[in-house]
């Protein structure tokens, strides 16, 4: 019995992950290093991390992978607010330290990962 609940849990958490992705672009598959944002297209690709700042890098933008439109700015240089990390493994794909947290209605709060979005649950606001 107790086996049968976990399997049901797990099947809902794959459902509500294939939900997720579905209307999301999940992959994020390369940093693009960028001197300013004169290089910016006007576009962002959704499948890039934008790094501005060819020596120091210092922002970090991608395409929000909810689909909405909106844009993240991530700081990577500033000591005085959050700071960020991007790094890239041999593939090339991205990781993001912390998680990506844009407070707007809806939330949108996932971590990227090795080029892959992982979405935390909207359950709580704060
Ligand atoms: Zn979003």
């Amino acid at each position: 019995m107790k086996r049968l609940l976990a399997n049901a849990r797990t099947r809902v958490v794959r459902a509500y992950r294939r939900a997720r992705n579905s209307h999301a672009k999940s992959r994020v598959s390369q940093v693009v290093v960028l001197a300013d944002r004169s290089g910016l297209p006007e576009h962002l690709d959704p499948r890039c991390v934008y790094v501005l700042g060819a020596t120091t890098p210092k922002w970090a933008l991608l395409d929000c992978p909810c689909g909405r439109g909106h844009t993240i700015e991530l700081n990577l240089a500033n000591p005085a607010r959050t700071r960020w990390t991007v790094t890239a493994n041999t593939a090339g794909q991205p990781s993001v330290h912390p998680s990506i947290d844009y407070r707007g209605n809806p939330r949108c709060h996932y971590w990227l990962r090795d080029g892959r979005i992982h979405w935390v649950p909207n359950r709580t606001r704060s």
